[in-house]
């Protein structure tokens, strides 16, 4: 097997056969072998008959693994690259925002240069309202700043990459997982290619703004700890300002109002609450990690191998 591409779905019904056909009509120019794998996770509509339809009635090479829920997007690309059999491994939405014909491009790209073993694809211009940006490139600042692997700004899921670059994301067993930064973590050379990305086919994004918000303290999480170093930091901070104000108030001769006391008792209070809450934000990265439960369950696999 030369490629196997990687399709995560959720509540994808109206678009995986159109994916299909899509990738199919610009993958007949695709001398070698390929492969899909279609990842149903957990939706709430029939995407799965979809994909058994495929199976039963097209004469490819699919398989389809369904999770017993949704467990996410994270899982569901975890568990395609599990099954992924291909010397080269790309992950696709299965929306039809990212085209085949730019995937068969960074295809092309990767085999031609050898020294590279993976290519990423990177929105340059980005449809994406004020706000939101505003917090992508905070949020890029801060992670690259705190964290000891670089996070390229726009850079997605839709990649291509060598077996051995599947293998070592394959080997990262955490559950809580980040792909984005998971793969910087695990290195190799990349090469990011400029793509724009299309309107969704059917259906609508399960992403809105708190959903991203908690994707972006879950990067952070995963990959620094300098949260915990600053509540630390914080919480010596407030403690060597409170000897302080101790001192500065028995040579003033205690006679602080009732403001200043008002003021101080939720300063600390304020800063002893973040200080914990930081704490056991890791505390439950940590717990649910110890308590090594499956990145994902799946149900059952189905395929459709070749037929005469
Ligand atoms: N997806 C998934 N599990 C989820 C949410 C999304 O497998 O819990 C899939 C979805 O079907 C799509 C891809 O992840 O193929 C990207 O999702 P979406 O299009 O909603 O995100 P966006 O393109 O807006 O970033
Ligand atoms: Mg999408």
């Amino acid at each position: 097997m030369k490629l196997s591409i990687v399709v995560p779905c959720y509540n994808e019904e109206k678009n995986v056969s159109l994916f299909y056909e899509e990738f199919t009509k610009v993958f007949k120019k695709f001398k070698d072998e390929y492969e899909f794998i279609f990842v149903n996770d957990g939706s709430k509509d029939n995407t799965f008959l979809e994909l058994k339809k495929l199976c039963d009635t097209k004469n490819s090479n699919i398989k389809a693994i369904n999770f017993s829920r949704n467990f996410g997007k994270e899982a569901a690309m975890y568990a395609g690259l599990c099954e992924a059999s291909g010397d080269y491994v790309s992950i696709v939405d299965a929306d039809l925002q990212q085209r085949p014909e730019v995937l068969l491009e960074m295809y092309n790209t990767l085999i031609k240069d050898d020294s590279y073993d993976c290519v990423a694809a990177y929105q340059e211009v980005r449809s994406e309202g004020f706000v939101l940006k505003f917090f992508k490139d905070a949020f890029y600042k801060l992670i690259n700043k705190i964290s000891d692997v670089e996070f390229v700004r726009g850079a997605s899921d839709f990649r291509v990459f060598k077996k051995v670059v599947r293998d070592s994301i394959v080997s990262m067993g955490e559950v809580n997982r980040f792909t984005k930064g998971i793969f910087s973590f695990v290195g190799f050379k990349t090469y990011y290619m400029p793509y724009k990305a299309c309107e969704r086919a059917n259906g609508v994004s399960t992403w809105n703004f708190f959903g991203l918000f908690k994707y972006a303290i879950s990067g952070i999480v995963a990959f620094s700890t300098l949260p915990l170093k600053i509540s630390t930091f914080l919480g010596g901070l407030t403690l060597m300002g409170s000897f302080i104000y101790l001192i500065i108030a028995l040579i003033l001769g205690v006679n602080t109002s009732l403001m200043m006391l008002f003021f101080i008792i939720t300063f600390f209070s304020g800063v002893q609450l973040l200080t914990i809450g930081v704490f056991s934000h890791y505390m439950s990265v940590m717990y649910s990690e110890i308590k090594k439960r499956p990145i994902y369950i799946a149900k059952e696999i189905i395929s459709a191998s070749k037929k005469k």
